[in-house]
């Protein structure tokens, strides 16, 4: 049975649950706090309660939360929950369980992204239950939930600029259909754009059309934020991968006024993982989409702003400010910023690769261009986490995977549980002291040349996926930071120098230059240490020095 309530035009919490009397106590404890607000939709079986999602989705009711049962005979809560977020994939999805089903309700979370799971029973509601839905209607009253029909993006298999717009959507969580402008759908949009137009086109819900857009148009076309709301900040974090987002989360939920700028997406590298299996807090794994989402969505909630894509290009102390400037112009401010740059991909060095970059040749971009190596051999250069993740992830779409290691072994440099993994996969071969010589093709990837102990051979490939690492990209820093050789950043004790902070040879130096300016104590200062900085004054005069 399904009982429904009146006020139907208030967004619906619905919950479904086999046992009659838990699934009236659940209502009525639903309605007890949240009947004024919201409409309360109760079904005793997964059946019922299935059509009632479906009956709601026709009719264009909005539903708010989806509380099910685990332990329900025809369908369990987490094949219905799953089910329902095909039609409602902005409602968030509590797993009601008892205490013996808490491991399934732990991989639920992964597979329908569960966004809490409820022990039952719950007494008193106040403490055990209020609490948590009421942070998941809140959840969901702050989501974006405007419905987005599809993108669909019309290119060329190998073509360099469609895979940059596919790879940005893809890594920027924007839906899109993928369409060859050689089959027929995408051939016929790309005569209704007009003879001579530029691929990719990007056709947009409302049929308007983007021709070879570039990142910054895509991303306004896609509704990703490019403009600060204001010029001054007390937190200016750059970088939004898991460092930069974390910073982020932390300082807008301690008040402080916050802006994320991002080059490209967030999530940083850990976004294109496929799947990260040692990250605090998810035994079973999470693959870097979902958990750059969910940062990224816990930094939105704080009140962070998130630009993307704004690359920084300088930085510099403005008396007691720090200005960012951006790549494309204009700058903001703040009283703080936070560099969480993290690294960019080393290129791999050999002769014709460079010409193949986006048609057949990838940096760390296995999870856009997997489904297109279905039963095909592909390569993957590398011998640490990243390339082992590539090689087992790709594995499910390849005939064979081959795994170019330069060194002797994959020990030194792969975590052991992904070696095993790799070891227990018939498709993938390791191939040690192999590097790659050469690439050749006529308009994409055709063959590699391998070299193994220097001896050589050419073999057919027509995807090349590289993970060899990668080096902080910190020269548009100036002089401003101080950096180690290798471009790293000096933080923490690499600031010491022969026992003392470098803060101290700044005051030095602001020493000599009050003597140079005639006052013969060099010791008559004072340091004021506040949150804009620390400033060594010598009578009225003062110097910055952090
Ligand atoms: C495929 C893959 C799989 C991985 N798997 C794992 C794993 O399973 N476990 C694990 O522990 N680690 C894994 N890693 C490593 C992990 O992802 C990184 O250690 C982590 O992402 C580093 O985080 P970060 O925030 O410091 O930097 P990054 O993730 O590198 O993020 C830096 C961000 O800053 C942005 N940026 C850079 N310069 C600028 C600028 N001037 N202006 C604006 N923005 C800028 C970049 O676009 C980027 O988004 C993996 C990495 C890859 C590539």
């Amino acid at each position: 049975m399904v009982e429904r309530r009146e006020g139907m035009d208030k967004p619906v919490i619905v919950t479904v649950d086999d046992d009659p009397g838990v699934s009236r106590a659940v209502a009525r404890d639903l309605r007890r706090r949240y009947g004024h607000d919201y409409r309360i939709v109760r079904a005793e079986t997964a059946k019922d309660g299935m059509e009632a999602v479906r009956e709601m989705r026709l009719r264009g009711d909005e539903v708010a939360a989806i509380l099910a049962d685990y332990r329900m005979p025809q369908m369990n809560g987490v094949e219905f929950l799953e089910a329902a977020m095909d039609l409602y994939p902005y409602a968030r999805r509590v797993l009601l369980t008892a205490y013996a089903d808490t491991q399934a309700a732990i991989q639920a979370i992964n597979v329908v992204d569960l966004d809490h799971y409820l022990l039952k029973p719950w007494d008193p509601p106040e403490e055990k239950f209020y609490p948590v839905l009421d942070g998941q209607l809140d959840a969901w009253q702050r989501t974006d939930r405007r419905e987005r029909s599809e993108l669909r993006v019309v290119g060329d298999r190998w073509s360099a600029p469609s895979y940059k717009v596919r790879d940005f959507l893809a890594r920027n969580h924007v839906p899109y259909q993928w369409l060859l402008a050689s089959e027929p759908e995408g051939a016929q949009l790309v005569k209704a754009a007009g003879d001579g137009c530029h691929l990719p086109l990007v056709v947009q819900p409302d049929g308007t059309v983007l021709e070879a857009p570039d990142q910054t148009t895509l991303a306004a076309a896609v509704g990703l934020s490019t403009t600060p709301a204001t010029d001054f900040y007390d937190v200016i974090v750059v970088g939004g991968g898991p460092a930069g987002l974390g910073a982020a989360v932390y300082a807008a939920s301690e008040g402080l006024n916050t802006v994320l700028v991002e080059a490209y997406s967030s999530g940083g590298q850990a976004g294109q993982s496929s799947r990260i299996e040692n990250y605090l807090g998810f035994p079973d794994g999470v693959s870097g989409q979902q958990l750059a989402d969910r940062a990224r969505r816990q930094a939105l909630k704080f009140g962070a702003e998130l630009l993307t894509p704004r690359k920084v290009n300088s930085l510099e102390a403005r008396g007691q400010a720090r200005v960012v400037g951006f790549k494309d112009g204009g700058e903001i401010a703040a009283h703080a910023v936070i560099l969480a740059t993290g690294v960019t991909y080393r290129r791999l060095q050999a002769p014709g690769l460079d010409d193949f970059v986006g048609r057949g040749v990838y940096y760390g971009a296995a999870l856009t261009e997997a489904p297109w190596c279905k039963n095909t051999e592909v390569f993957v250069v590398g011998a640490a986490n990243s390339a082992g993740q590539a090689a087992v992830y790709l594995s499910q779409y390849a005939s064979k995977v081959h795994l170019l290691v330069r060194g002797d072994g994959l020990e030194k440099s792969m975590s052991h549980y992904l070696i095993e993994q790799i070891a227990a996969l018939p498709n993938v071969e390791v191939h040690l002291q192999t590097e790659v010589a050469g690439a050749s093709g006529d308009g994409h990837l055709e063959r590699l040349t391998l070299s193994t102990k220097g001896e050589e051979r050419t073999v057919d490939a027509q995807w090349l996926f590289v993970f060899i690492g990668a080096e902080p990209y910190t020269s548009w820093l100036g002089e401003t930071i101080e950096r180690d050789a290798r471009g790293f950043v000096l933080t923490g004790p690499d600031l010491v120098q022969g026992g003392r902070r470098r803060l101290w040879d700044e005051i030095e130096a602001a020493r000599d230059e009050w003597q140079q300016l005639g006052c013969p104590d060099r010791n008559r200062f004072q340091v004021a240490v506040d949150r804009e900085g620390a400033r060594l004054l010598f009578g009225d005069r003062e110097w910055l020095v952090v």
